[in-house]
């Protein structure tokens, strides 16, 4: 109610000028809205009973099949860089805010948002609506990311719509009829970099409202920022060191996003529009889960440290354009990105070697090795937890019988399991050598070490190829591979010995393939 809300409530596609937002409706589904399945933590967050999810009205609510009482739902009006080129005016164009609630015993607002609930005026020539797949892959990844320890939006629940969706996977003309889904989405708040770039892009009549966003933001979710001598810059320096610590994350555990565009940045920091996003497998830095971005590869693994830089310019250009902060204390904050993205960085890979300090050489020549031996990311990292200092009776006592010499667990991770040449093995033999002198120079014992360095070092990642499974098995109408994966995936840092070795193993050959490892913005 604080923001300029658009006037028009008709639900027609158009510009949507002078507002922050339009109210509007979820479309009812034509089918008959099912559960497939919710979260009992992100219920507790929102203050629900969990058993609440349970009732035979919420799959009805959560589809948008039935309004909640209350609610004045909402689509947000935001524009964004697509791939680095201004595309104007998107906006919510298959999101739809129901409200926010406030947790009564955390006192935090939550916004609920269905994705995948119809048409807004933001829609452009698309449906509104969502298939199973994608939203499942935004459900558990949402849940994944949260477990991980990573900032993200979170998944209240997931639903079918009893619908069908025409999509075209591939962009190859082949489409196909898919289930209908819809996610309840759930953040402190969906405000994006690209809220305060589209009034910008309309001329100095609009420019008042990156101001009005901006004030809100502050309120409700940067409360410390308030009454500050510069608070607008304060917000893009909070918003700027956030960001920076979430691509470190992002880095430290294999995270491709994938669609890095300015209207998928939180202004809170958190990761935020899942698509075709990717955990890596084998270790490449210029791989990209995105079909689309398949030949250009600006958001791959290695470039998305700098992608996330442009759109922060970008905001910082916004709110300089409203003349909400000065230039050079603009730029001076937009420098402090790289340093505490590095510190960041550093601290994580140091702490996924299980050392105190961050070892540049001894970590570019281990990325080095694994990009050559196409290690798994994931794997080759927790199998380092077990190496012990000293060079290592137990490790060849349990195991390693392989002429190269290498811990079992180590070797499994590398060249696809398959056995490494003498050669190879060497090299990566002369870098264990290097890592144990390291660790004893450290002086940590070797058990506490290897606990602390499991905790930053995940057995278990939402990978392709399971959430492949999962949609496979749900399609069919069977969600207890989901469920078991959403169990696993729960607590990725455990051991979890009585888990099916199948995930956290490495992907079948069948399963790297388009559609599966790489995927298009087509959901
Ligand atoms: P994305 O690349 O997923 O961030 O989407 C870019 C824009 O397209 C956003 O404004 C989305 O709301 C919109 N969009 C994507 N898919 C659909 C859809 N099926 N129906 C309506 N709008 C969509
Ligand atoms: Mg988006
Ligand atoms: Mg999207």
């Amino acid at each position: 109610d604080e923001l300029p809300a658009d006037p028009d409530t008709r639900n027609n596609v158009r510009q949507v000028e002078g507002a922050l937002f339009s109210h509007v409706s979820p479309t009812p589904p034509a089918g008959l809205p099912y559960l497939i399945s919710y979260s009992s933590q992100v219920a507790r967050l929102v203050g629900l009973d969990p058993t609440e999810c349970e009732r035979p009205e919420f799959p009805l609510l959560m589809a948008g099949a039935a309004p909640l009482p209350g609610s004045r739902p909402y689509a947000g009006c935001y524009g964004g860089h697509q791939f680095g080129v201004w595309a104007g005016q998107l906006g919510d164009g298959r999101a739809i805010t129901l409200g926010e609630v406030v947790n009564p015993a955390s006192g935090q607002r939550w916004e609920l948002q269905l994705k995948g609930a119809g048409k807004t005026p933001y829609s452009r020539r698309a449906d509104g609506r969502a298939v199973l797949r994608s939203s499942l892959r935004e459900y558990v990844v949402s849940e994944a990311m949260a477990a991980l320890g990573l900032p993200t939006t979170r998944a209240l629940c997931l639903v079918g719509t009893g619908d069908s969706v025409l999509r075209d996977m591939f962009y190859n003309g082949n489409a196909r009829w898919e289930a209908g889904a819809v996610v309840c989405r759930v953040a402190p708040s969906f405000v994006r970099f690209g809220t305060f770039q589209l009034p910008v892009s309309r001329g100095a009549g609009e420019v008042g409202l990156v101001k009005m966003a901006a004030d809100w933001v502050i309120k409700y979710h940067y409360q410390e920022l308030e009454g500050q001598p510069e608070p607008y810059l304060s917000l893009l320096r909070e918003v700027t060191h956030r960001t920076g610590r979430l691509v470190a994350g992002w880095q430290s555990v294999g995270f491709v996003h994938g669609v890095l565009n300015t209207d998928n940045m939180s202004i809170l920091g958190l990761t935020i529009d899942y698509g075709p996003f990717g955990f890596l497998d084998k270790f490449d830095p210029d791989w990209t889960p995105n079909l689309t971005d398949a030949s250009g590869r600006r958001y791959s693994y290695r470039n998305q440290p700098e992608a996330v830089q442009f759109n922060l310019i970008m905001l910082a250009n916004a709110l300089l354009a409203a003349d909400l902060v000065p230039r050079d204390g603009a730029e001076q904050v937009l420098q402090e990105y790289s340093q505490v993205l590095s510190e960041s960085y550093n601290a994580r890979m140091a702490a996924k070697l299980g050392l105190r300090e961050y070892d540049r050489t001894l970590t570019q020549e281990l990325m080095r090795l694994m990009y050559d031996d196409d290690a798994d990311f994931t794997n080759t990292f927790r199998a380092l937890c077990a190496v012990n200092s000293s060079g290592a009776k137990e490790e060849q006592e349990d195991g390693d019988s392989r002429p190269v010499g290498l811990p079992a667990a180590l070797a499994a991770a590398l060249n696809g399991g398959k056995p490494l040449s003498e050669e190879r093995g060497a090299a990566w033999r002369q870098w264990l050598q290097a890592y144990r002198a390291r660790l004893r120079a450290e002086g940590q014992p070797d058990a506490q070490r290897q606990s602390a360095q499991r905790s930053a070092c995940p057995k278990f990642i939402p990978r392709q190829h399971l959430l492949q499974w999962a949609i496979e098995a749900a399609e069919g109408g069977d969600y207890s591979e989901l469920e078991a994966l959403m169990e696993v995936l729960e607590r990725p840092y455990d051991e979890q010995p009585d888990a099916p070795a199948k995930y956290s193993s490495l992907p079948p050959e069948e399963m790297v393939r388009p559609g599966v490892c790489m995927l298009s913005c087509s959901s």
